[in-house]
């Protein structure tokens, strides 16, 4: 598959830059006219409110369902800036409240409206140490902006102050704008880190969880290994979410960053398989241990036809395409992957629209979703599917496979599914879906993909005894991330279940802290000669 611009692109490119200046000289006007008024302290609720909501630049629909670049493509600096003027500065800030780590929004959008980028990028890294990622991926519109003043004004979450795009923007100013704008210059430095003190911390899994609890237990002077049974690190934010979501340069940075503080990496390194806990600890002389491995286990449907040929997990076909690259199959990548004509992919959530837009990225005439409750019950953010949509991926919901089907060879012919109706809300809150009877029908396919979610790998329970699992398989841990064995802390999907990422980044800045208290009294014991 072609993965380059054409010449009609180009030229389509070059028409969409004309009119995107043309744009942009009148909101640069209606910019300077405001922050004039804001100077003069005139600048009034009202006001704020009639500034209309800035959209996210993005690749054309039809251009990128032919290449894996990312399709948002950020704000300008004018745009940024007319985004942070709509923020109101409200006493009480709601949005704080809604922030999961607590990020001062309030404080770090006002720097943005006058223009102190820096300034604004410290005071989100304050609470979160990876702005460029959860720019990008964290479900705002149900967290800070939900509860975002404007947003309610408007009866509209979507028409709340656009904090992620504005975290993006500022998280990006070293690479992108850095020395052409704002007041200050770029901060591209590199975390201080407290002097030796000689106590060893084990960190497995290197994805979000991990990488905060590496930074912060290396800045306070520990000696940090990451073990990763993957080949790259990165954990989720690698193998799992889209390149056309989250380019991996954005998160080898911040793994570059944790190499330069000191931390060691070793990957193709599976804890339970090539050391155990125990061992880490009792033999390789690691003084804490932070359990960070995810929730890497697809679940399936339990239905016929599963291990049909043609039949992927989400986690399977994400990785193939993500981490292996599949999509340069035979020049030079080495995994193969489906060329699949007819995908459908099961479930609601991002996975599944992760899913559905890498099969026509990877060229398939016809992707359909089946979600077997409606759209408003959908746990994938609105702005996926919306995306999704405009890609061409077909929705069909209240629906669910009972079956695959498959010719001679078992290869994926078709499914058959069900038609589904809502019932009462079930213990998840969302109305229950159930199944109509005699509706049956098929849907030709060649490729089914499996995206009803995940569950904790059994792993590290099956090798850690004394572990404290609950009935899901997830580690227990106490509101320090301290687990049931000594020096052993968890945190992220493995505790959670499957999350968010700025869940697990809050919760590896929890157990970091809990571990530097841990080595701490551990030391003085030392001293004392205890
Ligand atoms: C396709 C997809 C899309 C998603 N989209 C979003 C989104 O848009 N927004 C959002 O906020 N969240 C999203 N999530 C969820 C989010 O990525 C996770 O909640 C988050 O990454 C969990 O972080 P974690 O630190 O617990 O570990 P993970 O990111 O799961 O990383 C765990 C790491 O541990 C490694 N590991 C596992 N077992 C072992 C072992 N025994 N030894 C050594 N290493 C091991 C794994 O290889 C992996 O690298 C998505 C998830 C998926 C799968
Ligand atoms: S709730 Fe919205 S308007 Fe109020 S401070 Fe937060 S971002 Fe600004």
């Amino acid at each position: 598959m072609n993965w380059d611009f054409g010449r009609n692109d180009i030229q389509s490119f070059k028409q969409s830059i004309l009119i995107i200046c043309m744009i942009e000289q009148d909101k640069q006007k209606l910019l300077q006219q405001l922050l004039e008024k804001h100077k003069a302290g005139q600048l009034k609720p009202a006001d704020r409110y009639n500034i209309p909501s800035q959209p996210m630049p993005e690749q054309d629909p039809n251009e990128r369902a032919h290449n894996v670049n990312e399709v948002a493509l950020g704000y300008t600096e004018t745009q940024a800036r007319l985004e942070a003027l709509r923020c109101l500065g409200c006493k009480n800030a709601p949005c704080v409240e809604g922030c999961p780590v607590r990020i001062k929004i309030k404080d770090f959008v006002a720097a943005v409206s006058e223009g102190y980028y820096k300034k604004a990028l410290d005071i989100i890294k304050e609470n979160s140490l990876l702005p460029a990622v959860c720019g990008r991926v964290c479900p705002q519109e149900v967290q800070c902006q939900q509860a975002c003043t404007v947003g309610k004004k408007f009866k509209d979450p979507t028409k709340a102050v656009s904090i992620g795009r504005l975290e993006r923007f500022v998280a990006d100013l070293p690479a992108v704008h850095s020395g052409q704008a704002g007041h200050d210059s770029e901060n591209d430095s590199i975390p201080a880190v407290a002097s030796e003190t000689g106590m060893k911390v084990a960190v497995i899994g290197s994805g979000p969880g991990g990488i905060v609890t590496a930074a912060d237990t290396r800045r306070a002077g520990h000696n940090v290994t990451i073990f990763e049974a993957f080949h790259k690190t990165g954990g989720v934010m690698v193998y799992g979410i889209p390149e056309f979501r989250l380019p991996k340069a954005i998160v080898q940075k911040e793994i570059d960053t944790l190499r330069k503080m000191g931390v060691k990496i070793v990957c193709n390194f599976i804890v339970g398989r090539t050391r155990s806990v125990a061992q880490l600890m009792n033999e390789d002389g690691f003084d804490a241990v932070y359990i960070g491995v995810g929730a890497g286990l697809p679940s399936f449907m339990g239905i016929e036809g599963e291990s049909l040929i043609g039949v992927y997990s989400a986690n399977e076909y994400l990785t193939r395409a993500n981490l292996m690259k599949a999509y340069d199959f035979g020049k030079g990548a080495d995994t193969p992957i489906a060329l699949s004509k007819k995908v459908a992919v099961v479930g609601g959530g991002n996975v599944a629209m992760d899913s559905a837009r890498t099969a026509v990225r990877l060229g398939a005439d016809k992707v359909y979703l089946v979600y077997r409750r409606t759209e408003k019950e959908m746990p994938a953010r609105i702005e996926e599917v919306h995306h999704a949509k405009e890609e061409g991926v077909e929705f069909h919901i209240l629906q669910s496979p009972k079956r695959i089907i498959s010719d001679e060879n078992s290869r994926v012919t078709a499914i058959e599914c069900l038609k589904y109706r809502l019932g009462e809300p079930d213990e998840s809150g969302r109305r229950r879906p159930i199944p109509i009877e005699g509706s049956q029908f098929r849907i030709d396919v060649d490729t089914v993909i499996i995206a009803i979610g995940n569950l904790a790998n059994p792993l590290i329970r099956q090798t850690t005894p004394g572990l404290e699992f609950n009935k899901w398989g997830n580690i227990v841990v106490d509101e320090n991330c301290k687990t049931s064995m000594e020096g052993v802390y968890a945190g992220g999907d493995i505790v959670l279940g499957a999350a968010t990422v700025i869940l697990a980044m809050g919760q590896g800045r929890i157990a970091a802290a809990a571990i530097n208290k841990y080595l701490a009294e551990k030391l003085k014991h030392h001293k004392q000669g205890l």
